[in-house]
């Protein structure tokens, strides 16, 4: 599962794959459901276990990008990450 994150894309930079997965370690690693388990019916799935469980829908990312994601302010969050990669703060 090692490679770039799924949600920048890898525009923040490598997933820090050594650090703790904690809002101090902004692009540590963490397992991100590319459709979220929540909204399992509208992708087809049998149950929410099933999606949780698929391979495919599974991938790298860093966990501020994925912390912004799941509170659905993706377009917001993005910015922010740039900022956080830029001044080095969180
Ligand atoms: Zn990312």
């Amino acid at each position: 599962m090692e490679g770039t994150c799924g949600i920048c894309k890898g525009r923040l930079g490598p997933i820090h794959y050594d650090e703790p997965s904690d809002p101090q370690h902004p692009l540590s690693f963490v397992i991100d459901e590319i459709k979220p388990v929540s909204r399992w019916r509208e992708f087809g799935y049998e149950s929410p276990r099933a999606a949780a469980e698929d391979w495919n829908n599974l991938q790298p990312a860093h966990y501020c990008c994925n912390a912004f994601k799941s509170n659905q302010i993706a377009g917001k969050g993005q910015v922010l990450a740039q900022k956080i990669v830029k001044d080095g703060t969180w």
